[in-house]
């Protein structure tokens, strides 16, 4: 199969480039086409020659994804479902904010880790993708901030599959987004998303990026992580909250932590006094979340009020928290509910 040059490393670059006795200067302009510019194919790339652009025609592929369905919520938020070479279908959303426009990312197609709050482990995992289909997304994604006041200026990795385990391609698409000849966006605008992937948040510190990471929590002890966390039965909450410490001591990073507030089940008043001892002298804040009800799952959402107390008792334990607003409510927008709502149509 023909590659696509969003696969392509600046060094895979520069190195197909030596080797095909072109110019290096090329690169540069090549991807100053593809990332800045965002040209769908080597046609549109104006200051090339026309035998470099035939030539990259030939050993390349460069386009869009096709677009099974796009919807745009009442608060700007749009959602993109894409269909993908083999009809996979990933999801994608800009988030424009009064301060900010991010971009959320899919990383797999599927996900192995069933989260019981989260659409997008209902039909099980399908596959890594690529680097290429990584940055691909944010390519459609950055065309769309466009119709709004603010560039794209932040990325989540949020979407659809855990992160950490498609490790090498992350690191690669990273590795684009970050460079100056790439996206250009701050290492510290990227957040990885993890379940807690123990290994891998070890290994992550170790790469020298300054990018932000969120660990989903949900849970405060084994026992209450087990409820809505599979993964946390083979990298228990112990470990885990270990890991995160080894990643803040070496990065010198703050960690967030998501929290998904259910009614009964994680916004109780023990969950705040066993937090308050597993997060002793660790350099971190808290994200919650009020629980998005996924049809299949029978959770309920804690009222405003309950939510509120929850958060307050947290912060006079000396721990940072804040409440996340939902958005996009009308749009499907938590975590892979528009692909299973289509999956289900189909
Ligand atoms: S929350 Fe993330 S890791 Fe968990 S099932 Fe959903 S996509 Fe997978």
């Amino acid at each position: 199969m023909t590659p696509d040059i969003r696969d392509l490393s600046w060094e895979e670059l520069t190195a197909y480039l030596k080797s095909a006795r072109i110019e290096p200067f090329r690169a540069q302009q090549i991807w100053q086409w593809i990332y800045p510019k965002g040209v769908w194919n080597f046609d549109g790339m104006g200051n090339l020659p026309k035998d470099l652009k035939e030539r990259l025609k030939k050993d390349f592929l460069l386009g869009p994804f096709a677009v099974d369905h796009k919807v745009v919520s009442e608060d700007g938020t749009t959602k993109f479902l894409f269909d993908l070479h083999d009809h996979e279908k990933i999801e994608s959303v800009l988030i424009p904010t009064a301060t900010r426009t991010t971009a959320c990312i899919s990383t797999q197609a599927g996900c192995k880790f069933g989260c019981k709050f989260c659409a997008s482990g209902l039909g099980g995992w399908k596959r890594h993708l690529s680097c290429a289909e990584i940055v691909t997304q944010l390519l459609h994604v950055k065309e769309e901030s466009l119709k709004h006041p603010r560039p794209l200026s932040n990325i989540v990795f949020m979407g659809t599959g855990e992160p950490l385990d498609n490790f090498d391609n992350l690191m690669k698409a990273i590795r684009i987004i970050n460079s100056d000849k790439g996206f250009n966006i701050g290492a510290r605008h990227i957040t990885i998303s993890t379940v807690g992937v123990v290994p891998r948040i070890k290994e992550l510190a170790g790469q020298g990026l300054q990018v932000e990471l969120a660990v989903s929590l949900h849970g405060y002890d084994n026992p209450s992580r087990n409820v809505l966390m599979p993964v946390n039965r083979k990298y228990p909450f112990d470990e885990l909250i270990a890991a995160c410490r080894e990643y803040v001591r070496l990065t010198k990073r703050q960690i967030t932590f998501e929290y998904i507030l259910i009614k009964g089940v994680t916004c109780t008043p023990n969950a705040v006094e066993s937090l308050k001892k597993a997060f002793k002298g660790l350099i971190c804040k808290m994200n919650l979340i009020p629980y998005n009800p996924v049809s299949e799952f029978g959770h309920q959402t804690p009222t405003r009020q309950e939510m509120l107390a929850f958060r307050d008792s947290l912060e006079d334990s000396g721990i940072h928290a804040t409440i996340r607003t939902p958005r996009g409510k009308d749009v499907n927008a938590a975590c892979g509910q528009l692909r299973h709502q289509r999956q289900n149509q189909n």
